[in-house]
């Protein structure tokens, strides 16, 4: 006979303190430890366990003892059942604190790490609408929340525009209103979606896969440009029509509307075409004078406010003098290449993506830049001993990783190289701790600066100057 599983309860358990993807943890009586959402540490509760493993619970707090002074009214509707902002209950000056510890701990704890003086997290001025970039999905199976279904009141539409629910691909939840991008993002998404409601526009479903509507993504920049991108599954050539030109009557500020029409099983864009149906293809960035291009699939950091801080934090660390050959590696379509073009005497960027690739020489072109050069491929492969005879010994490499961090063959090439500094720029503390450990022997760490990007989220950036110990010599002539 199947044993059965058994939920437990725990009483007065104190949160402690902050954990991976955006919960918080406690100890339970039993010596494990019980990881619970949307309770802040400082919050006393009593605990629900619905999992159950060797050294831990996973729980979900069924009644509060004691409310936390940590704690903030979330400003959005859309709270605690949308997996978006799941720090909005936790005043930002905690959030930032919670950040910088997590950087901290990661560094000591996984790299066992030297630090110099821990310099304060740089937080946003912007706490919401900081966002140049959402995408929502359409469904025509809304998520219904349980207070919805035990009002037994007659649901009038399942039809839904907004995210998906944590752990449910096929359900969406409806966004009435989304605190991350500003005006007028909510009332385009708002109007798409009750146009198309009104006109019989079908919503996908993406258990069956049929409907029209499938993806929305907004774009907006600080040069007040806005792009559009409505992905439909199937094609109906008078109802797409009727509805874009609704979206480019209503919005007559949007500067780029485009459409993808895509009836694949998966609704990533990149291997689509995307059919421009008013304006131009693309919209501009512009940071510090310099211009960058965006079009539908290109990569632009997604708070560009914040961005620009990070990348000043950057250049600052490099401290460059004019003389230097600098790689900027992981450069994505080139933008801390060209932020720091000005200040040295050559930039290599590389980078993965050949279409980033392409972006970043077109913008490197508009911003009449001579003296950075891009390269596609995949560093691991072709970060070589003959890449950089030919292009020269940096004296200073900036590094950008994805949140897998550097691959060792990486890692293992920028200490035969043995630059005078490096700077590590990183999404993920815990990858960076794990690479800065494996360049011990040759580096020591100058500077430590962490950035909030992203706030209401758990997620942090942290940049890292190192300084090559007097004596470590390149192995490279
Ligand atoms: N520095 C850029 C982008 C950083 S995001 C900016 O600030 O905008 C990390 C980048 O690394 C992405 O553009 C991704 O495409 C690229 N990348 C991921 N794996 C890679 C690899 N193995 N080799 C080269 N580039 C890679």
């Amino acid at each position: 006979m199947a044993r059965k599983k058994k939920n437990l309860i725990f009483e007065n358990i104190e949160i402690i303190d902050t954990a991976a993807k955006g919960k918080a943890v406690g100890k339970t009586p039993d010596g494990r430890v019980v990881f619970v959402s949307n309770v802040v540490p400082g919050d006393v509760v009593d605990v629900q366990t619905f999992r159950k493993r060797k050294s831990y619970y996973e729980g979900k707090a069924i009644r509060f003892e004691k409310y936390s002074d940590k704690r903030a009214e979330p400003e959005c509707e859309h709270f605690g059942v949308c997996g978006g902002c799941k720090w909005q209950n936790m005043k930002y000056k905690e959030q930032l604190f919670f950040k910088q510890k997590e950087v901290t701990n990661n560094l000591l704890r996984i790299g066992h790490l030297d630090l110099p003086e821990i310099t304060p997290i740089l937080g946003c001025k912007k706490i919401y609408f900081y966002r140049n970039k959402m995408e929502f999905s359409f469904s025509d199976s809304r998520w219904l929340t349980p207070e919805e279904i035990e009002s037994n009141k007659d649901i009038d539409s399942r039809f839904a525009c907004g995210f998906h629910i944590p752990k449910m691909w096929d359900k969406i939840l409806d966004i009435e209103k989304c605190f991350l991008q500003e005006d007028p993002s909510n009332d385009i998404r708002n109007s798409i979606r009750d146009f198309a409601v009104k006109n019989n526009i079908s919503f996908y479903n993406p258990r069956h896969q049929h409907g029209m509507l499938r993806t929305l993504m907004i774009r907006t920049s600080s040069t007040g440009e806005i792009m559009v991108v409505v992905q439909f599954f199937e094609e109906d050539i008078e109802k797409r029509e009727a509805l874009l030109q609704f979206i480019a009557e209503k919005f007559p500020e949007i500067t780029s509307l485009q459409y993808i029409i895509n009836n694949k099983g998966n609704d990533t864009i990149y291997d689509q075409e995307v059919i421009l149906f008013k304006g131009r293809d693309h919209i501009f960035e512009e940071m510090e004078g310099l211009q960058f291009k965006i079009n539908a699939k290109s990569f632009y950091q997604t708070n560009s406010e914040q961005a620009h801080e990070l990348y000043k934090i950057a250049r600052d660390f490099a401290g460059l003098t004019g003389d230097e050959l600098v790689y900027d590696l992981y450069t994505g379509t080139g933008t801390i290449a060209q932020f720091i073009a000005k200040k040295a005497k050559k930039v290599v960027g590389v980078e993965s993506v050949p279409e980033a690739i392409s972006d970043a020489k077109e913008n490197a072109t508009r911003n009449n830049m001579d003296n950075v050069e891009f390269f596609v491929g995949d560093l691991a492969k072709v970060f070589t001993e003959e890449f950089i005879l030919k292009n020269g010994k940096p004296d200073v490499i900036i590094t950008d990783p994805p949140r897998d961090g550097m691959h060792k063959n990486v890692v293992d090439q920028i200490m035969n190289i043995a630059p005078e500094k490096v700077v590590y720029v990183s999404c993920n503390s815990a990858t960076q701790a794990r690479d800065l450990a494996l360049m011990k022997e040759a580096y020591t760490i100058e500077k430590t600066q962490s950035v909030d990007m992203f706030p209401q989220t758990h997620h942090v950036e942290n940049v890292v100057l190192l300084k090559k110990k007097e004596g470590f010599k390149s192995k490279l002539t």
